[in-house]
């Protein structure tokens, strides 16, 4: 290059015009097609004989292929790296979703690619993101419980799973986005994108997808062959998990029943009772066993014996909660372990109660209909036994002494029998009372607190006993919710502010928002929203307004079913208290999505608030909460000035409380209206 040209070039041209020598510079450059090359260069200065500086030499070679070699051997290595980190991982996780997590967190980090997920085949067959990594890849948590993003069948996680091979896009800003996750992809910046299948114990199981920021990412052969070895350990991993899996259900589960066997049941009594003795509460355990057992074994067969264990034990699951323990002991026997010593009594009327016991409906048999009987036995913890094996051991002489009397259940303590015997008798009376309509209901005042306006009464239940005249529903609700006689009482109490509300209607021409206390059971029940739906619309026929008030505990036990519930409720213009909110387990997450009015401080805190700086600061954070959710916010059980003044304070909406007035029976409901409106 002369002169002239060469301090045209860059600076360092002009370092070599200046009497420097560069040797072995890489230099991009692009070719006469236009093509990227990439160039090996030495430049040296040109000297004419006094020494000046006239120009440079400048020897190129053409270095692209060599270039391109190194930077696959880069992404070998990544993929080697990510290999190997994945195999470490596989050593050392038992569990799937684990190594899901792990396998796309490695492929992000250490494969440098832009995205990786991992998708299975749920039960109904479509194909859900299970794990995902890689910047700004949360997106797909965000769409993924959408029931609506389906994944494409065109994508590359459904087609390498539909057709059991590897699938590769190199430009998919072609195909463009297909479905959601494609979608963000594209929005991240990834260009082309592979799908391996997985498989587990040689049935395809899911897929790895792993998205590249470059076009054509996927279309060296090695570096496939490495990515396909990947998805085989993977493959390997999940099949070596669900061998392993089942391997622990034969030795912790009976294979006819599918419940916990023995071994399995006292790991799990001992953790209950552990977590029973640091929360102070406690646990009550029935062992029964099921009467004259070898007689249909040895009349009907042993298919039919088997069939018949099978119907106890769903029956069994079905009657208790989920977090019960439920297992099969011997041939003939079953086990229940319910936490909370006060669902003694519950269980009790499991087994013996004529409404809705276990054995008060005959089960079917392979086409038979056959009546069955049980003998039960039941302990304590803490007050008969210390430990799970005393525990065991007590219930099981519990139910030796019942078959020695021919009964079908005695506590461990004489006294729970006595216990028990009242309460069933109480449920035979409660069902009388209904039938008799022996039952009324209360209302009591709910004010507001801005204007010291009535907002709507709540219905509380009371039982008119002939003989011993009037019982609080803190007596009576709990057996009927035990004995499921909740269900018609429920009903009953809807129906029945109907009859009140057009009572008032006639009688003062007022109609107020009555809120109907709704139990689990009735929330539980299919025909819950129909039996509102019904009961609404009675009610807005006499002008009055019908309100729900719910506790905490049971939306949150399966909020994705009672979410729809409630939102059909909250279309009809129903207002949704959560009741006694505080005392169970709430997600502020779960409460955000639910259709809420307002939220019923528990009595306990109002009571708490001017005791201790715990529950102040309870209620005060519930408020807080609940108004940033744009929720109202109720005070349960306000008896005195000092804790409405506190109430006040921290901008509470609505009271309800002896000091603005006691349940009243249905007749005083005018009087009150009259005077609070
Ligand atoms: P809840 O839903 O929390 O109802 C509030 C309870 O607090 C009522 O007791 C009410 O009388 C009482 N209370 C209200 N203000 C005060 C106060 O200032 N001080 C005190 N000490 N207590 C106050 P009640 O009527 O005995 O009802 C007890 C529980 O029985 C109710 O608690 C509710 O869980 C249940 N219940 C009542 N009626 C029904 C019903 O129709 N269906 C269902 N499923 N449960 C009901
Ligand atoms: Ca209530
Ligand atoms: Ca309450």
């Amino acid at each position: 290059y002369p002169r002239e040209l060469a301090d045209r070039y860059h600076a360092d041209d002009r370092k070599v015009l200046a009497g420097e020598s560069v040797i072995n510079q890489e230099e991009f450059g692009i070719d006469a097609a236009g093509g990227q090359r990439w160039f090996l260069t030495i430049k040296v200065p040109l000297r004419d004989a006094a020494g000046n500086i006239g120009g440079m030499v400048r020897v190129s070679r053409d270095i692209t292929e060599r270039r391109e070699q190194e930077q696959k051997i880069v992404r070998l290595n990544r993929v080697h790296a990510v290999l190997s980190g994945i195999n470490s991982a596989i050593v050392r996780i038992r569990n799937r979703d684990e190594l899901f997590h792990e396998a796309c967190r490695i492929a992000a980090m250490h494969g440098a690619f832009r995205i990786a997920w991992i998708g299975l085949r749920d039960a109904e067959g479509t194909t859900q993101p299970v794990a995902w990594a890689g910047e700004g890849s949360e997106f797909i948590s965000e769409s993924h419980d959408n029931p609506d993003a389906t994944l494409s069948q065109h994508g590359a996680a459904r087609m390498a799973m539909s057709e059991e091979r590897v699938v590769i896009e190199n430009d998919i800003e072609q195909t463009g986005p297909i479905d959601w996750i494609r979608a963000g992809a594209i929005e991240h910046g990834c260009k082309s994108v592979i799908g391996l299948p997985l498989y587990s114990e040689e049935k395809i199981a899911g897929a790895l997808v792993l998205y590249a920021s470059e076009r054509n990412a996927f279309d060296d052969k090695e570096e496939l062959k490495l990515l396909e070895e990947l998805a085989g350990d993977v493959s390997f991993a999940l099949t070596f998990i669900a061998q392993q899996e089942k391997v622990n259900y034969l030795a912790y589960y009976d294979t006819l029943t599918g419940l916990p066997n023995r071994t399995l049941f006292f790991d799990r009594l001992s953790w209950q009772l552990a977590s029973a003795g640091r929360e102070g509460s406690g646990v009550a355990l029935v062992i029964l066993n099921v009467d004259r057992f070898r007689m249909v074994n040895d009349t009907l067969g042993r298919h039919a014996g088997d069939a018949l264990l099978k119907a106890i034990a769903d029956r069994i699951k079905a009657s208790v909660r989920a977090e019960d323990t439920v297992t099969r002991l011997g041939a003939d026997g079953f086990a229940i372990a319910a936490s909370g010593a006060w669902r003694a009594q519950e269980l009790a009327h499991l087994i013996e109660s004529r409404n809705r016991g276990l054995f008060s409906s005959p089960f079917s048999v392979e086409g038979e209909e056959l009546r069955v009987s049980a003998t039960a036995g039941a302990a304590v913890f803490p007050a008969d036994a210390q430990n799970a094996e005393v525990l065991i051991a007590n219930a099981e002489a519990a139910l030796n002494s019942a078959k020695r009397q021919n009964v079908p259940l005695l506590f461990y303590d004489p006294e729970m029998n006595a216990q028990a015997a009242e309460s069933l008798r109480m449920e035979n009376r409660l069902k009388r009372a209904l039938e008799n309509n022996e039952l009324a209901l209360w209302y009591q005042p709910k004010i507001d607190v801005m204007t010291g306006k009535l907002t709507g009464f709540e219905a509380l239940m009371r039982w008119m006993d002939p003989q011993a005249g009037m019982i609080s529903p803190a007596k009576f609700i709990p057996i009927m919710e035990q004995t499921g006689l909740i269900l018609d009482a429920g009903n009953w109490a809807l129906s029945q502010v109907a009859r009140d509300c057009a009572t008032w209607q006639e009688a003062a021409k007022v109609a107020p928002r009555i809120a109907v206390n709704v139990s689990p059971l009735q929330l539980r029940a299919k025909e819950f929203v129909d039996n509102v739906i019904d009961a609404a619309d009675g009610i807005e026929q006499t002008g009055g307004i019908l309100d729900l008030e719910i506790t905490e505990s049971v939306i949150m036990e399966n909020v994705d079913a009672v979410i729809p519930k409630l939102q059909t409720v909250r279309g009809l213009g129903v207002r949704i208290y959560i009741d006694d909110f505080g005392t169970g387990y709430s997600s502020l997450a779960y409460i955000a999505r639910l259709p809420i009015y307002a939220l019923k401080i528990d009595r306990s805190f109002v009571v708490g608030m001017t005791q201790s700086e715990d529950s102040l600061g309870i209620v005060n954070s519930v408020i807080s909460l609940a108004h940033s959710l744009k929720l109202r916010v109720v005070a349960e059980g306000v008896e005195t000035e000092v804790q409405a003044d506190l109430l006040r304070k921290m901008a509470c909406d609505e009271f309800q409380g002896y000091l603005f007035g006691k349940p009243v029976p249905s007749a005083d409901v005018p009087a009150i209206m009259r005077r609070l409106s």
